[in-house]
């Protein structure tokens, strides 16, 4: 180390769901933290998912009841302590003629159900599509179906979430930062940045997510690195489908499922594909994919959706633990920690978003094996409003806005409601300090916190992670915002491209 350097307890390479998880329970736990990102925190994989907190009906049939079980706790956990981000998400699953028999879907749910405790999560129902709102978008032809619920969250968001609380434990995150080096030096590691910045930390975390192997391989120079499986999945983002609360789970004839779900109030969220790809930052949504999620959805829907209605699409890519002569459909979505012996290093691969917490306090188990867990009960910043005794955050939440919009008349409810929906807690501040120019759709104020609390530096940023804004503000709106961040018109036309999956190489 040379002087003047700090030295940190722990470095985190990767500042997607896992690495912000790691850095908030780390940080929580009095260790001096770094966590650096090659783009936007949260910019691959962990803003690209569906956005569930689910167990994972899918995964029964393959008789992952361990993960299903832990993956099920969780959306308890996660509700409880993100409710501005996340809800309890109803699915509709049509019973087909051809696929999975009523008997197999009733004792799926059932089993869903049992696997872990529920508070706020309700159990699953047999429904008859002729006499719900939700049937009212399918063909005739479906009639029964099981209703099942899951959590829903604000992945990005959730990411963000977790670094606000790290940073405000004292750890130092860095946004576009790349690692380009990792060496182990008496007994420390040095990492050398992409633009020239050297830090040094008693242990490494390699949380790069579908660049896990490369960065063991490649930046620390490990001959252990971990072998993974990369798996692209697309989505589409549609007009509308169908009114309600309710998504669909719609089984497919190749043995898939796919998911439409209510999304952004006037869209629906369509996916997922299963593509295998050779490079993590080589993802892109393809028309045949596109075609596909089209084709699987309007299977069962009365009002076929084409072409035209899809507003936006996004891939992400899934690091998954390779396991030699499995399908892409039942490799685990597990999460695996590799301890690089002796080293003080550790890479983490696979993993979902909904069981992020609980891998972190496995990580944190092995880097400081003496500290307490306590993150399954402290709520994220968004989330820490006042609450009664015993209430559980979903609640709280509610109560809570409803006393925000009832203080703050003179502003249009459903502003307040975005903005608690999107800051959670610190809606109050932001409100009361005024929210200056609107910049047709989003306040100065909000671009203001976005950038100064939250580590955006672009519009994409603001417009595709921090917010989904990208798809309600006209162009007009949109450049206004670009021309908020000091973009020139060349990176106007970037705009749409901010979701697409797309990375700084190493190096
Ligand atoms: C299509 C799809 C749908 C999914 N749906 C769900 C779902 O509904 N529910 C669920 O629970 N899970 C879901 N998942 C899984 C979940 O999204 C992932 O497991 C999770 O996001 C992985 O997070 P991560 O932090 O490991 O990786 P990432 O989010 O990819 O983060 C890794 C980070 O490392 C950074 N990085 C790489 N190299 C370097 C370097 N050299 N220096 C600095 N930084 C570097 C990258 O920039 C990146 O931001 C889905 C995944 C996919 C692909």
């Amino acid at each position: 180390m040379s002087a003047g350097e700090t030295l940190f307890d722990v470095a985190i390479i990767g500042a997607g769901i896992n690495g912000a998880g790691i850095a908030r329970d780390a940080a929580g736990r009095g260790l001096s933290v770094v966590i650096l990102d090659a783009g936007d925190v949260g910019g691959a994989t962990s803003s690209a998912s569906t956005k569930l907190i689910h167990g994972g009906l899918r995964y029964l049939e393959f008789f992952a009841f361990g993960l299903v079980r832990k993956a099920l706790a969780e959306r308890e956990v996660l509700l409880d302590i993100a409710p501005h981000i996340s809800w309890p998400q109803p699915f509709v699953l049509p019973h087909a003629a051809g696929m999975r028999p009523v008997w197999q879907l009733r004792l799926a749910t059932l089993l869903y159900d049992h696997l872990a405790r529920r508070v706020v999560v309700p159990g699953s129902e047999r429904i008859d599509l002729r006499a719900t709102r939700a049937g009212r978008a399918l063909k005739p032809d479906y009639r029964t179906a099981f209703r099942y619920w899951d959590g829903w969250v604000d992945d990005a968001r959730l990411v963000v979430e977790n670094l606000k609380d790290a940073a405000a434990r004292g750890a130092l995150v860095l946004p576009r930062t790349t690692v380009s080096r990792a060496d182990r030096r008496d007994g420390q590691w040095q990492l050398i940045c992409g633009d020239g910045r050297r830090l040094a930390a008693r242990q490494l975390v390699n949380a790069a997510g579908p660049w896990a192997g490369e960065v063991a391989q490649r930046v620390m120079g490990l001959n252990d690195a971990p072998q993974l499986k990369l798996v692209q999945g697309s989505h589409i983002v549609t007009r509308r489908v169908h009114l309600g609360r309710d998504a669909f789970m719609l089984q497919q004839p190749d043995g898939r499922i796919i998911f439409v779900l209510p999304y952004e109030r006037d869209f629906s969220l369509i996916g997922t594909t299963e593509t295998d790809v050779q490079a993590p930052g080589a993802a892109s949504v393809t028309d045949g994919e596109v075609e596909y999620l089209l084709a699987a959805a309007n299977r069962y829907l009365v009002r076929p959706l084409t072409a035209e209605d899809v507003v936006h699409r996004f891939a992400g890519v899934r690091p998954l633990v390779l396991e030699p002569g499995k399908g892409d459909r039942e490799t685990s979505r597990d999460y695996h920690l590799v301890s690089h012996a002796g080293l003080d290093a550790l890479s983490v691969v696979g993993g979902k978003i909904t069981t992020y917490r609980v891998l972190a306090e496995d990580v944190l188990r092995r880097i400081s094996p003496k500290s307490k867990p306590w993150t399954a009960s402290a709520p994220l910043p968004g989330g820490a409003f006042e609450r009664l005794p015993g209430e559980h955050g979903q609640a709280g939440f509610k109560r809570w806005l409803d006393q925000l919009q009832a203080r703050e008349h003179h502003y249009d409810p459903a502003i307040i409601r975005r903005l608690a929906h999107t800051i959670g807690a610190d809606a109050e501040q932001l409100l009361a300090g005024g929210l200056g120019h609107n910049l047709g759709g989003v306040f100065e104020a909000e671009l203001d916190y976005f950038r100064r609390r939250e580590w955006a530096q672009t519009s994409g940023d603001v417009l595709w992670r921090r917010t989904k804004l990208g798809l309600h503000l006209d162009s007009a709106a949109q450049a206004e915002v670009a021309r908020w961040f000091g973009e020139t018109p060349s990176d106007l036309k970037d705009i749409p491209a901010g979701h697409r999956f797309a990375r700084p190489g190493l190096g």
